[in-house]
């Protein structure tokens, strides 16, 4: 979930201060390599104890040490070259070691391959045996026991071993489609009402389907979609193929579904994804509320399809880097002085690359890998809101590795994505607080106020749109019916118009738009979606705690994020008292949506009967 803020270059001179210093991973690039090396040669000797974990709980520890030590190693000497990588994708130098990088990851997960199946071998009672017996296992428990739980999920070594063979042609619809999209269709072009001309790809689309002509939006929209549908056929038949081959996947697996494969592997039970679609339906009056409102503020009689991008207040203030970091600082006084000064600290290091320049990559991310070192975050700070906003979440990211480093050892220290952006949300939500109340007139006060309605549209209602969707297609795909690019439209845009509430005239979705779903590459990463939406729940119900149980509820946040990865995401969240299983975090949700909406609904008669009082 990151926001991509857009590039744009003064000149090439970077403020040494602004970027993240990677000596402190290694001096140079030459002691990179010899740590590399180390790495590849002590794969050898993981490889060389294959065999031998039923031999002794000491072996047992002896190897799992080993795989520790030699995992640590490999992820720092990986964060580098990545790291390095990402500052300038256009340097052949470092891209080179970035794919040595690569190379040595997976010489790694091959050198490993053989752990899991053995272990599985082994059996749960002999190892739990171990476990008593040894107390250098104690830091594997956890891993230990998620490992053993795929025993009725794992199939013989033949079975296994022709599966292997076959795993590269597993991924070929996600290769296929994203050559299809990103290189194979001719984009059209267009002129805009000011002249202007562009090519609608998906930068071009990205760049003009938010803008404030509504005939320019318009035309982006139906030149898009136009095109895109020419290849309604094909790109229908790889998603089709990528669908089968899942639901295959699964079933030969043994498990019941797509869907349980997919929550299985985090331990979730069912009822999180369903809970999540079901209140999200329930709650779709909500999201009608916000079209009314944003028709209104945009002054559009009939809201359509294109006028949901468009922004509903423009806000004329610059946020540089140092400025963002006082900002977040003051914010983040509710999570009490010791997170402050912990932030204070960090934020001041080099440990961040900040701006824009040529060849860096786009977006924004933070890296926890160099274990041994600190988390490092890639910014594309554009000076505006927004940029501030990702500021906050990628620190939410940091600060939830820092945490977990106090209290975990490297073991258990990384946390599954249905947990990872829990904080980072938490913090815009903070953020967003923050700037609503010391808001200096009411425009800017609106402006905050609709960034947070937008990021529920985006995120809780969007994302399980797209989720319930594809749980759709699984699920046709194992009643064993044919899913053409036009059969998938079809049910798309039965999906799309309730949720928009086409039917009650809210939105109106022109069928031309109902193609949409050919653009959305997560289609392809098997049920990911969905944690977008629960993320953002968690992430609210626990500001909500913060917020009205005050010291209690900053304390519950701080032990959710020293508990790392040392337990399944549902029950640590479920220890933090969220429970994704019941409607109570969803429909907490939906209220602050709503509250959002009244304060705005306020504002707004204030602003129109011309008596608009300064801010409080
Ligand atoms: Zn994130």
């Amino acid at each position: 979930m990151l926001f991509c803020a857009s590039v744009g270059f003064a000149d090439d001179t970077v403020d040494e201060r602004y970027t993240w210093d990677l000596s402190e991973i290694f001096p140079t690039p030459e002691a990179w390599d010899q740590a590399r090396e180390q790495v590849l040669s002590d794969l050898g000797k993981i490889e060389a104890r294959r065999g031998t974990l039923g031999d002794s709980a000491e072996s047992l520890a002896d190897t799992l040490q080993l795989i520790s030590k030699t995992s640590r190693d490999a992820y720092r000497v990986y964060a580098y070259s990545s790291l390095a990588g990402d500052e300038d994708l256009r340097d052949t130098e470092s891209q080179e070691r970035n794919q040595l990088g690569d190379i040595m990851f997976a010489r790694f997960s091959q050198a490993t391959a053989w752990v899991d199946p053995e272990l599985l071998g082994v059996g749960k009672e002999v190892i739990n045996a171990y476990q008593k017996e040894e107390p250098r296992l104690a830091p594997f428990a956890f891993q230990l026991e998620n490992t053993l739980r795929n025993a009725p999920h794992t199939l013989g070594e033949e079975a296994e071993q022709t599966l292997a063979y076959l795993s590269q042609t597993f991924g070929s619809p996600n290769n296929i489609y994203s050559l299809v999209a990103n290189s194979d269709i001719p984009w059209p072009e267009i002129t805009l009402s000011n002249g202007e001309t562009d090519v609608i790809d998906s930068q071009g689309y990205g760049r003009w389907r938010g803008s404030e002509n509504r005939t320019d939006r318009k035309l982006v929209f139906d030149t898009f979609w136009t095109k895109w549908s020419e290849y309604r056929n094909s790109v229908g038949s790889i998603l089709n193929t990528h669908l089968q081959t899942q639901a295959s996947l699964a079933q030969a697996r043994n498990y019941d579904s797509v869907l349980h494969r997919e929550l299985f592997n985090d331990n979730l039970p069912p009822e999180v994804y369903h809970t999540l679609v079901d209140e999200v339906n329930k709650a779709l009056p909500t999201l009608h509320r916000y079209f009314r409102l944003r028709a209104r503020m945009l002054g559009v009689e009939q809201m359509h399809y294109y006028d949901i991008y468009p922004p509903l207040v423009s806000l004329d203030k610059k946020f540089d880097i140092e400025t963002s970091k006082e900002i977040t600082l003051k914010a983040m006084q509710v999570l009490g002085d010791d997170w402050v000064e912990l932030q204070r600290e960090a934020i001041n290091q080099r440990w961040m690359h900040v701006y824009p320049q040529r060849g860096k990559r786009s977006g924004a991310y933070m890296n926890p890998i160099a274990f041994d070192v600190h988390p490092y975050v890639l910014l594309n700070h554009n000076d505006d809101y927004e940029s501030l906003s990702t500021f906050a979440h990628e620190w939410g990211h940091a600060m939830h590795s820092i945490y977990s480093k106090q209290e975990q050892p490297f073991e258990t220290a990384f946390y599954s994505t249905f947990i990872a952006e829990i904080p980072s949300t938490s913090l815009e939500l903070i953020l967003q607080d923050y700037m609503t109340k010391n808001a200096k007139s009411v425009d800017e006060k609106l402006f905050y106020l609709g960034f947070g309605l937008e990021s529920m549209r985006g995120t809780f209602f969007r994302q399980t749109m797209f989720a319930e969707f594809e749980l759709a297609l699984y699920e046709a795909a194992e009643r064993g019916e044919a899913l053409s690019g036009e059969r998938m439209t079809e049910i798309y845009g039965d999906i799309l118009k309730r949720y928009h509430g086409h039917d009650e005239g809210v939105v109106i979705i022109d069928d031309l738009y109902t193609n949409e779903w050919m653009f959305v590459p997560h289609f392809y990463y098997n049920m990911y979606v969905y944690q977008y939406a629960t993320s953002q729940t968690a992430g609210t119900a626990l500001y909500e705690k913060i917020r009205t149980e005050g010291k209690a509820g900053v304390d519950n946040y701080k032990n959710l994020l020293r508990a790392g990865g040392s337990d399944y995401p549902y029950q640590l969240l479920k220890n933090a008292g969220v429970d994704m299983a019941t409607p109570g975090p969803y429909r907490a949700a939906v209220a602050k949506m709503n509250a959002i909406m009244d304060e705005m609904e306020r504002l707004l008669e204030e602003r129109d009967s011309g008596n608009s009082r300064p801010a409080d």
